[in-house]
């Protein structure tokens, strides 16, 4: 089967807007999907229509604090949920000041950035730094997307910003008060492996945590391999997604081909969701 639960839109850093990668997922005969942009649910609510044979549900990804990176996926919760909505606005918000700090320090070192182009380049007013990264390579200030980021944007370079993220256990706690189901995403970028990896997952199943994402456009069979085992070890469902970006990560293309036994818990609850929604 092919799926995706793993993707972003112009509501946050993806290149196709909303109802486009509806429109995409039907075109490559994807079964089942889900949005999942950064710290906002903009996209998902920007859908009016789903085309027949496709099945969708609800989804987030939140940027929990933690050294290294962590995401938390949220799938199934109601969207006009007020808690989520007043948290998820609170995070933007609070981006858009950290934006306007970075443009001020562009300056301090000669780049002339203004707002205005990076909502353009965004395509709405939800900018990440791949957009600024986008600006620099448009305006010669840079000579590829990745150098935008070695030499400027990554963590620990001179422009770079931290933004806000909330605790991991709030995220869950969040999307659970708000009728969703909370999953580790891409495993392998906490950067922990072995007994690490575990200890960390055990930390989040006691915080409620109810799946990992074992089958990412980017894991290694190695990785897959063991994340099943800890999908198995901890009682998680497995779930899958490509992190799908459009031409903003163009070495990822749309959906994953799975058997159907491989996310078989994760696929019923999407059912069920379903069913409940069509009453
Ligand atoms: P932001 O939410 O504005 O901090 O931007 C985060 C996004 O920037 C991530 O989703 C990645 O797409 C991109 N990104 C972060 N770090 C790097 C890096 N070192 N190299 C390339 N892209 C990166
Ligand atoms: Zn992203
Ligand atoms: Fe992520
Ligand atoms: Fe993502």
């Amino acid at each position: 089967m092919l799926v995706d639960f793993h993707t972003h839109t112009t509501a946050s850093d993806g290149t196709f807007t909303p109802q486009q990668l509806v429109d995409e997922m039907q075109k490559k005969t994807i079964e089942y999907f889900s949005i999942t942009d950064h710290d906002t649910i903009d996209g998902v609510k920007a859908i009016k229509h789903i085309p027949h044979g496709v099945q969708f549900i609800t989804g987030v990804e939140i940027s929990a604090e933690f050294p290294k990176t962590l995401h938390i996926l949220g799938y199934g919760f109601d969207p006009d949920n007020q808690e989520l909505n007043d948290s998820l606005d609170e995070l933007q918000a609070f981006r858009k000041n950290r934006n306007a700090q970075m443009i001020e320090k562009m300056k301090e070192i000669g780049f002339e950035i203004t707002m205005d182009e990076l909502i353009r380049e965004a395509g709405s007013d939800l900018v990440g730094r791949p957009h600024f990264a986008n600006l620099f390579l448009n305006k010669g200030y840079c000579k590829s997307y990745q150098e935008a980021f070695d030499k400027y944007l990554k963590k620990g370079a001179p422009l770079y910003m931290n933004k806000k993220r909330l605790a991991p256990d709030k995220a869950i706690e969040l999307i659970h008060k708000a009728g969703g189901i909370a999953v580790m995403a891409h495993p392998y970028q906490t950067k922990l492996e072995g007994e690490a990896l575990k200890g960390l997952v055990e930390q989040l199943v006691s915080c409620g945590l109810d799946g990992i994402e074992v089958y990412y456009s980017q894991h290694t069979l190695e990785q897959v391999d063991d994340y099943q085992k800890i999908a198995l070890k901890y009682n998680l469902m497995a779930t899958a997604g490509s992190d799908f970006h459009g031409s903003n990560k163009p070495d990822i293309p749309l959906g994953m081909y799975l058997s159907d036994t491989d996310i078989a818990e994760f696929i019923s609850f999407v059912q069920e969701k379903a069913r409940d929604e069509h009453g």
